[in-house]
């Protein structure tokens, strides 16, 4: 929902906006703690997202403000590779060095952002900014990106600028989602399909467990060094460049280079899961949208059991799912031990699942989780 962005923006700085633009956060919808394995990820853009409402400045320094931050930016284009200690609006300064140092020449500007994504939930409200700004910037002065390469800017921009280890999914699914369509991405090629998700008679809900931020970054880097080390061990025998080559049966033959027990129970996961995101695209190929929940719940048992990246919250949530009957598929989303969990939930039981499962989780977990209905959107635009 548009929050009357360009009246904001007058206010706040004083002229009128020029141009607005939008881009979805995203919701990884089966294939977790796959595409640093080189897999498939099915993700889709999500109707929540971020708004930029932009115009050129004669104020010599390109000025951010966010309606979600208090703090604020200016900086000299001169100064734009400094990175600015923990500040929101390191993502567009990322974005506009990227830009800079390929050689374009980008005039003062003013920016306004704002977003309902929730922000650091896994709904990837920083690809929403990165790809935001991209988009707009690459539309407003005809820099000549194509998408992809807007893709690999923001990615390199989370992982150089901002320093957060993460694959390639965020970004390319908030640029290229589209309406009421899964995207297959194969992580290892970046060639991606897109699969028609006709949700029928039912929604996605989307549950935040509004759990506080702590472990994830550590044990997220824990997960990939465990998968590398399971890569190297199989490598004694064949020759691999990513998990996910192997299909099971294959994996079966090797699996006993993996003597660790905690490894083995990482890489089975990792080729399960891969195989579920295959199967996930043919249930939908045929309108199967009740296998397709099967297999996300099953997939959340394999991320709680074999990957544990899942945690009480999540469990707490898809326990009461799995209880529901106007639910036929949920699981953790994301990176896990916290973040979001998602739903496939039969439209109409919306008010009563979110009052249910309010009183639920708060019983046992001792605050509220946040509960969104969401649709699948397209990706980046100029409004
Ligand atoms: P997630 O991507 O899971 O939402 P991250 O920690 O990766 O969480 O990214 C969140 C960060 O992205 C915020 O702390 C902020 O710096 C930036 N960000 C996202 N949305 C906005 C926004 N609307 N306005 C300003 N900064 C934003
Ligand atoms: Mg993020």
């Amino acid at each position: 929902m548009k929050f009357n962005l360009e009246e904001k923006f007058a206010q706040l700085f004083n002229q009128n906006a020029v141009a607005t633009y939008f881009a979805p956060g995203r919701v990884n919808l089966i294939g977790e703690h796959i595409d640093y394995n080189g897999g498939l990820v099915m993700p889709c853009a999500i109707t929540m997202g971020t708004w930029l409402t932009l115009s050129p400045n004669q104020e010599g320094k390109i000025r951010f403000k966010s309606l979600n931050f208090d703090e604020h930016g200016e900086m000299k284009p001169a100064e734009i590779q400094n990175k600015n200690q923990g500040f929101w609006f390191n993502y567009p300064v990322g974005i506009i060095n990227e830009m800079i140092n390929d050689g374009h020449q980008i005039p003062t500007l003013d920016m306004l952002y704002y977003g309902n994504v929730p922000i650091g939930s896994g709904l990837s409200s920083s690809a929403s900014i990165e790809i935001a700004t991209a988009f707009a910037l690459n539309d407003f002065l005809a820099l000549g990106y194509d998408k992809l390469q807007l893709v690999k800017m923001a990615k390199r921009v989370e992982n150089e600028f901002i320093g957060v280890n993460s694959g390639i999914m965020d970004q390319y699914a908030v640029a290229f989602g589209e309406k009421d369509k899964a995207i297959v991405l194969d992580c290892d090629t970046l060639k991606s399909k897109l699969v028609e998700m006709d949700l029928g008679d039912y929604v996605l809900a989307i549950i935040n467990t509004n759990k506080p931020r702590a472990l994830a970054e550590s044990k997220y880097n824990e997960r990939v060094a465990e998968c590398q080390t399971a890569l190297k061990l199989l490598n004694e025998e064949i020759s691999l460049h990513n998990l996910c080559e192997l299909t099971f049966e294959k994996f079966a033959l090797h699996s006993h280079l993996i003597q660790d027990e905690t490894i083995l129970k990482r890489a089975t996961h990792v080729i399960k899961e891969n195989d579920r995101v295959h199967l996930a695209a043919k249930a939908l190929n045929n309108g199967q949208l009740q296998e397709f929940g099967r297999l996300m719940y099953a997939s959340h048992e394999s991320l709680k059991d074999l990957y544990e990246v899942s945690g009480k919250e999540l469990d707490t949530i898809v326990d009461f799912c799995i209880n529901y009957e106007p639910v036929i598929g949920a699981r953790m989303t994301g990176a896990g031990f916290g973040g979001c969990a998602m739903a496939l939930l039969k439209k109409g039981s919306e008010e009563d699942f979110a009052k249910q499962l309010s009183d639920y989780y708060f019983e046992r977990i001792g605050y509220y989780a946040a509960i969104y209905i969401s649709e699948i959107g397209n990706g980046p635009t100029k409004l």
